[in-house]
Order: C-alpha cells, then structure tokens, then sequence
C-alpha cells in the first residue's frame, strides 16, 4: 500500500511570495517611494519589509495581502519552485500525494481549479478555511496513517499535526521558520532524493 504524503501549497510547491509581489508591483509601481517589492528578501508573512506601501496606505493591510491571494493575477502568475512539478509528478507513483492547504473563502475554488489544472495527478485536496484568520495550524488533520509524511514551511503547521515523519521546507530564512529542530529540506530536488531513491 502506498504511503500518505502530504505537501502544503503557499511556499512550498510554488512561490506565492513571487506571485503577491507582482501584484504589488503592478498596484503601486506610479507611488511616491515606491521601491520593487523583490521576493528574495521577503521574510514575514505579512510581506511587511518588502510591500511597504501596503502597510502605509492600506486601512487594513492583512486583508488587502488575503484579496492578492485570492485575486486572478495570482493564480495567473503563479510559478512552481524549480523541479517541484516533475517531482510530485514521480511522487505519485509511489505515494499517496496529499495536498493539504489552508485557505480563505475567496481563493479556496481558484486554488483548487489551479491544483487540478496543474498538478492532474495528486490524490486528494484537504482545503481548510478558519474565517477567523487565527487558525489552529493543521491540527484539524492528525495525519495519523501509518509511516505518514508530512512537508511544509511553517513550523507551526508542523508541530500541529502526528505525521511519524515531519520535514520543513526551508527554501530560505523567513522571521517564521526558525523554530524548527526537526529536519529540513531546502529544494525539490532535495524531496526526490529523500523520498524517491
Ligand atoms: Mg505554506
């Protein structure tokens, strides 16, 4: 029987921070101080060092950073982390791939839409919306089965759930992902080595 894997989606199959910096560029490209948001140097989640003017001009600026994820041009310039899609690909030959993604009620049918166009051949979606924003991490899913492995880069969806084995994608520092002790992957080709040879 083939083992569960389950993936998160937001930074750890695709580069969500490239796509919300796009958007932003585009919004506020003709602002006085406006500096291109560079996704590289992006660090918290509320985009604060890189998207600026968000929170400067914007009334509520975590809402505006939710209406990017949910807006058209997101899903239309989202990209995948190099080799991510190739290897889920392969991955799914041997395990039961899982994406298990937490949402908000406006972006949560685009990301499936995008899931189904992009990635046919995973098995299941676990889509989890908490309209309060506050969250419970993962724990909603205990991700009991045997074996079960579990990827994603934020160490509090990590420590919310029973995966047997746990793995952070650490593409690269963020004020969040620091506390983590467990093991670390940091690439895609990284995940087909450990998980595939
Ligand atoms: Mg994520």
């Amino acid at each position: 029987m083939k083992k569960d894997l389950y993936l998160d989606f937001d930074s750890t199959i695709v580069n969500s921070d490239k796509a919300i910096c796009k958007i932003y560029n585009d919004t506020y490209k003709d602002y006085d101080g406006f500096v291109p948001a560079d996704w590289t140097k992006h660090k918290s989640w509320a985009y604060t060092y890189i998207c600026p003017l968000i929170h400067e001009l914007e009334e509520n600026s975590v809402q505006v950073i939710k209406d990017y994820y949910g807006r058209k041009e997101f899903f239309d310039n989202l990209e995948f982390y190099p080799d991510a899609k190739e290897t889920i690909a392969h991955l799914t030959e041997k395990y039961k791939v899982i994406i298990c993604t937490s949402a908000f009620p406006m972006n949560a049918s685009k990301k499936v839409l995008w899931i189904e166009e992009h990635l046919p051949n995973v098995d299941e979606i676990i889509i989890l919306i908490d309209k309060s924003g506050n969250g419970y991490g993962k724990s909603r899913v205990a991700m009991m089965e045997d074996d079960a492995i579990f990827i994603d880069d934020h160490p509090k969806n990590l420590y919310s759930t029973n995966a047997s084995q746990k793995f952070l994608f650490k593409f690269k520092e963020t004020d969040y992902n620091g506390s983590w002790d467990g093991p670390v992957v940091s690439n895609w080709k990284e995940i087909e080595s450990l998980l595939l040879k």
